[in-house]
């Protein structure tokens, strides 16, 4: 056991074996998160995205990492298998009676356990006709998880997986909030390391072959502060300016980062 160890002991390292085995719930989250992003459109309500995520995963024998999802910064159990953030909400929105708008920038956040194993992960769309700056902010989010992902090699720290998502999204002027971010995947959908969005390069736990963990750049479009809904789940920005999320599980392994969420077998990004 070295220093890193002895600062971070809950920190579990899966065999390429078990790295084959979360497979599966990796290829159901981006499967059904493909599926749903086609058929959100205008006019869509948020609680039927919730009810076909309910179906697919019932049709799949998967079991919901949300439903039952009760930590302390919630007002739990959640109730609900799908997070859907609309335009100045970024993060756990609670899905509520809300028929979708022309221009709405939509986040989908979804997580299940199949076989055993957890996989996590979110993308950001607009509904409709879109506006110039929701678009630059989604692609700022999904560069950011971009650099995120290529540094997540052997050799690198976590502090330099923080240091290429802020270098991305301070790079297109936008502030980070670290309050929630990247975190450990395996048995459950929230476990150690945990990954912040802006950090210092070379600092951290060291990536070792057998890490698997959420990566999840999420930005605001004006600010870095949130505020809580009255539904006590839906964070939305103080200033009333839209976010963007992008999310996608990823294994550290001795060929690179195996991006465990990834939707380009579907034929989409
Ligand atoms: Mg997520
Ligand atoms: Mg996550």
């Amino acid at each position: 056991m070295d220093a890193d160890e002895r600062i971070f002991p809950m920190i579990e390292l899966r065999t390429p074996a078990e790295i084959h085995e979360m497979r599966a719930a990796g290829r159901f989250v981006a499967e059904t998160l493909a599926t749903l992003r086609d058929e959100t459109k205008v006019g869509t309500n948020l609680l039927s995205i919730d009810a076909r995520a309910h179906d697919l995963i019932r049709k799949a024998g998967a079991e919901s990492c949300y439903i039952d999802y009760a930590p302390s910064f919630g007002n739990g159990p959640f109730g609900k298998v799908i997070c859907t953030s609309i335009n100045d909400a970024v993060l756990h929105g609670l899905p509520h009676d809300y028929v979708l708008r022309d221009g709405d920038l939509v986040s989908l956040d979804f997580a299940v356990s199949v076989d055993g194993w957890v996989s996590d992960s979110a993308l950001s769309f607009v509904v409709g006709s879109a506006r110039e700056e929701d678009l630059r902010l989604i692609d700022t989010t999904e560069r950011a998880l971009e650099a995120a992902i290529a540094a997540a090699v052997i050799g690198n720290r976590i502090g330099d997986i923080s240091a290429s998502i802020a270098a991305v999204s301070h790079g297109e002027g936008y502030s980070i909030n670290t309050d929630f971010g990247g975190h450990g995947v395996g048995r459950i959908m929230h476990g150690d390391p945990h990954i912040p969005n802006d950090g210092r390069a070379g600092r951290g736990f060291p990536l070792r072959e057998g890490l698997v963990f959420a990566l999840e750049p999420w930005l605001l479009a004006t600010t870095d502060e949130l505020r809580t809904d009255a539904d006590g789940w839906t964070l939305r920005s103080a200033d009333g300016s839209r976010g963007s999320h992008s999310e996608h599980t990823v294994a550290v392994t001795a060929d690179g980062p195996i991006i465990l969420t990834d939707r380009s077998f579907l034929g989409v990004d």
